[in-house]
C-alpha cells in the first residue's frame, strides 16, 4: 500500500452491508467533470498509465491528475495480453527491474484490495538446440547472481513438471533442456487494470474514457521546448507535465512534440481454446517454435507467439497465425490435437531495437515517456508505475529505470533483451 491511504470505500464489511440491504453496487470509479487544468496529464489508460497515476497519488501525494484514454480503460495491450509474469531476463538491468514488478504483484491483491488472481506456477523456456541451451545457462547465471530462482533442467525433470510435453528424441525439434523459473506465472490482466483504476480514483485522480489526445501544446522550439497542455476531443487541458503511456501508439503521441522514438509498431496475435480439465501446471515457452502456452484457472489454453513480421496498426487476425500456431503447439503437445480453438485476437506492440523499454524524461521539458513495451510490458506495469511516479514527482530518474532512458540510443548503451523476450510474453 502507498504511504497515503485512500478512503476505505470497498471494505468487505461495507460490501456485505450493501448486499444484505439490496443496495446497488457503488460505481468502481467516478465519472469526473472535465477540468481545464491539471498538475499532470497521463495519456493512455492501460496498466502503465493507471499505475503511474496510482503511485503518484499513493507514494507522492500528487492527486491533481487526469488519465485520458481515447477508448475504454484497458482497451489496449493491457486487456489483450496473455498475462504472463516473470523476471528471468538476460541483462542485469532487466532482471532487477522485472523482479521488482514481481514483488509488487505478490502483494497487489492486498495493496489494491482486489483479488488479481496471481498464480505463481513456474515458467519453462524450452531449448531445442545447443545454442539455445547455452543462452539458457547464461540467463540462469545472470538470474542467480541477482538472487532470482532460475536454473537449467533436463528433459526428465521437464517431463516430471509438465507430463503433457513430448520430450522424446524422435521429434523435429527435440527438447534438450529448459530454463526453469519457479516464480513465473500468470495474473488476471483485467483485474490489475481495474484495481489500479479504482485505487487511483479513490485518491481523487480523474479518469476520462473516450477522450482522445489530438495534440500536445508546447512553448519554445519544437523538440526542445516545454509542455504547456494537451488538446483533446473534449477541449484543452493546461498542464506542465504529460506522460506518454500509449504503447502501440507511442510514436504518434511523441511525434506531437517532435520527440523521435526508435519504435515500430507490430501486431501480436494470441488465441484461446475451449476449457478442459486442468492438465498443464506450468507456463511453457519455445523460442525455436515461436510459441508459448499456459492454462487458465477456467481450463482454457492461452497461446501466444512472436509479433507479426509487418509493421502496421491493423489489429486483424490472420489464418497464417492460427495454422502455424496449431502446428507448432502440436509438436510440443501432440495429445491436444482434438481441442478446439475458440477465439483469436491481436494487440499492438511498440518494438524497440534492443527489446527494452524507453522510460523517463525527454528533451522536451515536462514530456515523459513510458513506452517501448513491445510484447512484454504487462508484467512491468507495477514497477513502471512506481518508478515513473518517482521520476515525475522528484525530477530525478530512479536507478532502476536509468538504463532505459531515451538517450541510450544516441550514447550506444543498449540493453539487449532479445534473447529473453523474442517470443512475445
Ligand atoms: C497478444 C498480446 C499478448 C501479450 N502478452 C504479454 C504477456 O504475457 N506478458 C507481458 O508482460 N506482456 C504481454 N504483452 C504486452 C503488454 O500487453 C503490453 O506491453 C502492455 O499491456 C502495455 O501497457 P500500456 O499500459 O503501456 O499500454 P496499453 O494497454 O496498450 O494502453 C495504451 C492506451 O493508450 C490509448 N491511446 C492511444 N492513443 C491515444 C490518444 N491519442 N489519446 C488518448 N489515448 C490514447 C489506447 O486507447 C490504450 O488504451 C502482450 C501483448 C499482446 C498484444
Amino acid at each position: 500500500m502507498g504511504k497515503n491511504k485512500p478512503p476505505a470505500k470497498y471494505s468487505a464489511a461495507g460490501l456485505l452491508w450493501r448486499g444484505l440491504r439490496k443496495q446497488s453496487w457503488p460505481r468502481v470509479w467516478r465519472e469526473p467533470e472535465f477540468k481545464n487544468s491539471y498538475d499532470v496529464v497521463i495519456i493512455g489508460g492501460g496498466v502503465h498509465g493507471l499505475a503511474t497515476a496510482y503511485y503518484l497519488a499513493a507514494n507522492h501525494g500528487i492527486t491533481d491528475i487526469a488519465v485520458v484514454d481515447r477508448a475504454y480503460l484497458g482497451s489496449g495491450g493491457s486487456g489483450r495480453n496473455t498475462a504472463i509474469v516473470r523476471s528471468n531476463y538476460l541483462t542485469p538491468e532487466g532482471v532487477a527491474f522485472y523482479d521488482r514488478s514481481l514483488d509488487l504483484y505478490k502483494s497487489m491483491s492486498n495493496d489494491l484490495n482486489l483479488n488479481v488472481m496471481f498464480s505463481e506456477r513456474g515458467h519453462l523456456t524450452l531449448a531445442h538446440t545447443d545454442s539455445a541451451l547455452r543462452t539458457m545457462h547464461w540467463r540462469a547465471e545472470v538470474n542467480k547472481l541477482q538472487g532470482i530462482d532460475s536454473s537449467v533442467i533436463d528433459p526428465a525433470e521437464i517431463k516430471r513438471l509438465t507430463p503433457s510435453l513430448d520430450v522424446s528424441t524422435n521429434t523435429r525439434y527435440p527438447i534438450m533442456g529448459a530454463l526453469y523459473h519457479p516464480p513465473g506465472g500468470t495474473i488476471r490482466h483485467d483485474a490489475v487494470v481495474w484495481g489500479y483504476a479504482r485505487g487511483a480514483d479513490a485518491y481523487g485522480v480523474d479518469l476520462f474514457q473516450q477522450t482522445e489526445v489530438l495534440d500536445i501544446l508546447t512553448e519554445g522550439d519544437h523538440g526542445s521546448g516545454r509542455v504547456t497542455g494537451v488538446r483533446t476531443n473534449k477541449g484543452d487541458i493546461s498542464t506542465p507535465i504529460v506522460v506518454n503511456c500509449t504503447a502501440g501508439w507511442a510514436s504518434t503521441i511523441s511525434a506531437m512534440v517532435d520527440v523521435q522514438l526508435p519504435i515500430t509498431t507490430h501486431p501480436l496475435q494470441a488465441a484461446v481454446t475451449e476449457p478442459v480439465k486442468t492438465f498443464l501446471p506450468t507456463v511453457v515457452v519455445s523460442g525455436s517454435l515461436h510459441v508459448y502456452v499456459s492454462q487458465t484457472d477456467r481450463g482454457e489454453l492461452v497461446f501466444g507467439a512472436s509479433v507479426d513480421p509487418v509493421a502496421t496498426y491493423n489489429m486483424g487476425g490472420t489464418l497464417e497465425f492460427t495454422e502455424e500456431l496449431a502446428s507448432h503447439v502440436l509438436e510440443l503437445m501432440p495429445g491436444i490435437s482434438k481441442m478446439r480453438l475458440l477465439r483469436q485476437w491481436a494487440g499492438l506492440c511498440d518494438m524497440t531495437p534492443d527489446y527494452s523499454p524507453v522510460m523517463g524524461p525527454t528533451p522536451v521539458a515536462g514530456f515523459y515517456v513510458d513506452v517501448g513495451w513491445g510484447t512484454y510490458g504487462f508484467k512491468a506495469g507495477p514497477v513502471s508505475g512506481e518508478q515513473m511516479a518517482a521520476c515525475v514527482a522528484t525530477g530525478e530518474t530512479p536507478h532502476l529505470i536509468k538504463p532505459f532512458e531515451l538517450s541510450r540510443f544516441t550514447e550506444g548503451n543498449l540493453v539487449g533483451e532479445k534473447g529473453a523476450a523474442a517470443v512475445g510474453h
